[in-house]
């Protein structure tokens, strides 16, 4: 059977140019980029190929890339830097809808005793600037708001919170692991001091990560050790992953306008016809202002995992939830934050598509979808027939 992969916010296949160019990194060209030696040498030149790479994606020198082992890693150095670098003050500002790898990190900085604002959104996942900007305190280390959201794509304002921050002598750092190579980002033209990227997100592989750090923001290191990275983050280089993570990075800028012209047209096609087949479904986040590869619709009265159990059978990958909590029945913490009703969350489905997707699976998944929901509605204790006339909405 044909796998019909729609989670690439998941995580992503790894790109045919990019597995060619890690290769011989494993076995011909094993040295370490650290080595006195020529054999050693010629590694560090094609890592530095490599920062290269990840830098002119967003519009960086390269010096301001650290490379780390995930955006999870990313995130927690960000977090934890700017908490070393400014002991006096105790209080971050982040929002109610970031990934786990930062929700989860301030949930335990709490504990610690740092002070918390985790600003909401309103029910198209949006943030209140106007709240942010009362959040910010002599006493904010740093404020973190993620670019886009995994779940439903939605975009934050960044770059304009980054200025408020900025005005006010405030660290900022943003998740940007869902929105690297995905739309347009240009370091040079915002006062963002910190940004997160993942390789696996964007056809790179697993395992490898980037931190941006603006040139001149105080830095302290997490993985402390030796000398790598300038003295930012100590461990032998994952050298075939990092250049990996370059050769994606260079693809990505190329297949920019690609996402944003037939990446986003095969979405909403995809989102229009399950919303005109599919009576009582909704789109969660706010279409105008979202990623072009996300869709995240809500089916009322079915359960998201059943969706899932019975697209799998067709060979179709989707997620309900995110990734990171789809293992757990909770409705996710983000439709919660945007107020969707428990009957509504509960039955939603990400679609995260890349540009290895074709028209012939859209209508594949377009054709197969809404005679699932109809059957699943028939087993819901909660559906009464004749509620896609609106009754029982
Ligand atoms: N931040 C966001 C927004 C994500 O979507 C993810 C992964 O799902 C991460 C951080 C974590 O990245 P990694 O899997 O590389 O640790």
């Amino acid at each position: 059977m044909k796998t019909i992969y729609l989670d690439n916010n998941a995580t992503t296949q790894v790109a045919p140019e990019v597995l060619e160019a890690m290769l011989p990194y494993f076995h011909e060209f094993y040295g370490n980029p650290s080595s006195m030696h020529a054999f050693g040498g010629q590694v560090a030149r094609r890592l530095r190929e490599a920062r290269a790479q990840v830098a002119a994606l967003i519009g960086a020198s390269p010096e301001e890339l650290i490379f780390t082992s995930c955006g999870t890693e990313s995130d927690n150095t960000a977090i934890r830097s700017a908490l070393t670098a400014y002991p006096f003050k105790r209080h971050i500002v982040t929002s109610r809808v970031e990934h786990p790898a930062i929700h989860a990190l301030v949930a335990c900085l709490a504990k610690e005793g740092y002070r918390l604002t985790e600003l909401p959104v309103d029910g198209q996942g949006r943030l209140n600037m106007e709240q942010y900007a009362r959040s910010l305190t002599p006493d904010t280390a740093i404020v973190s708001l993620m670019w886009a959201n995994n779940e439903t794509g939605v975009i934050f304002p960044v770059e304009e919170a980054a200025a408020l921050a900025q005005a006010r002598g405030i660290l900022f750092h943003t998740d940007a692991v869902q929105a690297v190579g995905k739309i347009p980002i240009d370091m040079r033209h915002n006062l963002i001091d910190l940004l997160s990227i993942s390789g696996h997100k964007l056809h790179g592989p697993k395992g490898i990560g980037a931190l941006y750090v603006r040139q001149g923001t105080k830095f302290s290191p997490f993985l402390i050790g030796g000398h790598q990275e300038k003295g930012r983050r100590a461990g032998t280089e994952n050298t075939p992953s990092i250049i990996g993570f370059g050769k994606a990075c260079e693809l990505a800028a190329r297949n920019l306008e690609k996402e944003n012209t037939t990446v986003k047209f095969l979405r909403d096609k995809l989102e229009n016809a399950l919303l005109a087949r599919i009576p009582l479904s909704q789109v969660n986040g706010d279409r105008l202002n979202r990623l072009p590869n996300t869709s995240n619709i809500s089916f009322a009265y079915v359960e998201g995992e059943a969706i899932l159990l019975m697209l799998n059978e067709f060979g179709i990958c989707a997620s309900s939830g995110s990734a990171c909590t789809s293992g757990s029945l909770q409705p996710s913490h983000v439709l919660r934050a945007m107020g969707v009703p428990f009957t509504m969350a509960h039955g939603s489905i990400r679609f995260s598509l890349s540009v290895y997707n074709t028209e012939a699976e859209i209508d594949f998944v377009i054709d197969k979808l809404p005679p699932i929901i109809a059957r699943l509605r028939v087993l819901s204790p909660y559906w009464q027939p004749g509620a896609e006339a609106g009754g029982a909405f």
